[in-house]
């Protein structure tokens, strides 16, 4: 049940141990979050910007062998009050806040702004003694109530684990090894991913249970958990995204991403596609432009980012024991065990679930 990354993996690699597979998926197509359509020459992810990225060796030639990866090395730039800066906060950063240059410069500047709280009981206390108001206030705290729906005084701290600070002028958003954007689009890794695997669009698999259910022994479901038991325990709260996209003529920004922190900016980010290959977008007189708005998630939307705070990880759990007993359901990706992967670390997962099988 469903065609995004857990799904189309599990079929392809349990295809080519010699089972008969079959994939339902309730949208109009496959791939799941990661779905990309060509508009105006342009690969485009519709549910958002992604980017492939791991340390692994054996991961990256896996996604390889089902399409090529062009070598984008994905970097952020992060826009407050008319001022656009480098980030992740790095020397660059510091340079354009502070003027400072060298690395001794930037950490004695640093440890002169931190507000000394001895011990920090929410996410803001946390992150202004670790790096002080103004690092503060200009990237985490209008862009995390614009992300999470809340003010960091209400959050706990281990939302943020670490704000990292580089002591470098790298400014390179992940420092995986290996990084990249396929170059014909993420559609096409799950066409090869699928293919020979019959595959069945716009089935939900909760209105056709029965049927689906007699037709195989064994389920991999990717779907949402809590869905899966009738919401028996209730339900497991997500974020979702709203994405208001416009094409353009030229170059809307000069980059892939731009977060905006402000709190008074209603968008979390804007993205432009074609600048995830940029050896193609320099060529290219239109744009595809994607505003993110980022809002709780209703029963009608796409539940996007899992909300692992206390209460949910409990009702998780709880549904968790149900799973551990239906020794005939597979659950697996995102939605099925409520955990914020990238993509990466769903191809492990699935690999190493079905290698065990
Ligand atoms: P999904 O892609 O959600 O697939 C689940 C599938 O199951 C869906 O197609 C759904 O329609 C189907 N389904 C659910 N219920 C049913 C049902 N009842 N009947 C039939 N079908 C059903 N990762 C990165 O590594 N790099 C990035 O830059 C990155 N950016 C991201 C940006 C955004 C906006 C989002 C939302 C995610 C991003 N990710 C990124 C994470 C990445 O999208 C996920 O890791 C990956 O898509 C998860 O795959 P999955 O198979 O677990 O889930």
């Amino acid at each position: 049940v469903g065609s995004g990354l857990f799904g189309a993996i599990s079929a392809r690699e349990l295809t080519d141990k010699g089972y008969k597979c079959l994939v339902i998926d309730k949208r109009n197509h496959i791939g799941g979050n990661c779905y990309s359509e060509e508009i105006e020459n342009i690969h485009v992810c519709k549910y958002g910007g992604h980017i492939f990225h791991t340390n692994k060796k054996s991961i990256w030639d896996y996604v390889n062998k089902f399409t090529p990866f062009t070598q984008y090395h994905h970097f952020v730039r992060v826009s407050y009050k008319n001022k656009i800066y480098s980030f992740p906060i790095n020397l660059m950063t510091l340079q354009q806040l502070w003027g400072t240059k060298t690395p001794e410069e930037a950490f004695n500047k640093l440890e002169s702004v931190r507000v000394q709280i001895d011990s920090p009981q929410n996410l803001e206390e946390w992150i202004l003694s670790q790096v002080g108001q103004e690092i503060y206030e200009t990237f985490v705290k209008g862009y995390t109530k614009k992300q999470w729906g809340k003010d960091p005084k209400d959050l706990p701290k281990f939302i943020i684990k670490r704000l990292p600070i580089r002591s470098t002028y790298e400014n390179g958003y992940f420092s995986d090894r290996y990084q990249g954007f396929p170059e014909n689009g993420y559609t096409d890794m799950f066409d090869n991913l699928l293919k020979g695997i019959e595959v069945q669009l716009n089935v939900d698999y909760f209105k056709n249970k029965e049927k689906y259910n007699k037709l195989s022994k064994n389920i991999i479901y990717t779907g949402k958990i809590d869905e899966y038991y009738d919401y028996q325990y209730g339900e497991l709260e997500y974020r979702t995204l709203i994405h208001k996209n416009k094409i353009v003529d030229g170059d809307y920004q000069g980059c892939a991403t731009i977060n905006y922190s402000e709190e008074d900016v209603p968008y979390t980010r804007i993205i432009e596609h074609k600048h995830f290959q940029p050896h193609k977008a320099k060529n290219n007189k239109k744009s595809y432009v994607m505003y993110e708005y980022s809002k709780p998630c209703g029963k009608n939307d796409i539940p996007f980012y899992p909300i692992n705070d206390k209460n949910n990880n409990k009702r998780y759990n709880s549904y968790k024991k149900l799973a551990a007993k239906d020794k005939h359901i597979i659950f697996g990706g995102r939605l099925a065990e409520y955990k914020y992967y990238d993509m990466h670390q769903v191809v492990g997962a699935a690999l190493k679930k079905v290698k065990s099988l």
